[in-house]
């Protein structure tokens, strides 16, 4: 093995043991890629998850002396934008790295800003306002899905929602008596133990079942 091999190895080797829970690697056409699920440091308990993303960095046979290219995929709470300044970031970490290994610190810059931008980001699309203005004191809500509205306006979403499904279970009901079953289950219209319905978020309908939210939308 040449020592530029070793050193390849070396590295490869300190990666997996140092992101053991978010490393990944695989070869692709004869190309080495390693890929990292990239979220943001919490600064407190409580504190959301607003954005992530997978990084993968497929390795030329030049590497570390070609710089990797980088793919960023799977990304949540990103808008174009955002993307664009962490492509850029990554790509110019990469050029002032060239020539030493660079894997982990290219993980490393993507933490960083993915730390740095996670906040909600564009509209609430309930009420059509701005979802980081500085002066609204709206807390924001994250769904599954990563969508994001304001709390009040997805309480009173899912306020209305769930009292619209609620009416068309008790008609139903009246309507087809002991027969309801096939029926309710076909339009999704079984409630869970506390009564409460799943619904879909409003923009993707991805359903998220209210008993297994973190954020107990049951309380509202
Ligand atoms: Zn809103
Ligand atoms: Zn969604």
């Amino acid at each position: 093995m040449s020592a530029a091999q070793e050193l390849f190895q070396a590295e490869i080797e300190a990666l997996q043991a140092q992101y053991s829970d978010t490393i990944e690697l695989r070869t692709q056409e004869g190309s080495l890629e390693v890929s990292f699920e990239v979220r943001p440091e919490l600064s407190s308990e409580g504190s959301q998850n607003f954005v992530q993303l997978r990084l993968t960095l497929k390795l030329p046979s030049g590497y570390p002396d070609e710089p990797p290219s980088v793919i960023v995929t799977h990304s949540k709470g990103l808008a174009k934008q955002r993307l664009d300044t962490l492509q850029a970031r990554l790509k110019e970490e990469s050029v002032q790295l060239q020539g030493d290994p660079m894997l982990g610190q290219l993980y490393e810059a993507a933490k960083a800003t993915l730390t740095e931008l996670n906040a909600p980001e564009g509209t609430c699309v309930l009420c059509l306002e701005s979802l980081d203005a500085p002066a609204d004191t709206r807390e924001p809500v994250l769904l599954p899905c990563y969508h994001c509205y304001h709390w009040p306006c997805f309480k009173s979403w899912w306020r209305w929602e769930q009292r619209d499904r609620r009416a068309r279970h008790s008609q139903l009901l009246t309507d087809l008596g002991a027969n309801a079953a096939a029926e309710l289950a076909k339009q999704s219209l079984i409630p869970n133990a506390d009564g409460a319905f799943t619904v879909g978020c409003p923009i993707c309908r991805e359903g998220f079942d209210a008993a297994a939210w973190p954020l107990n939308v049951r309380a509202v």
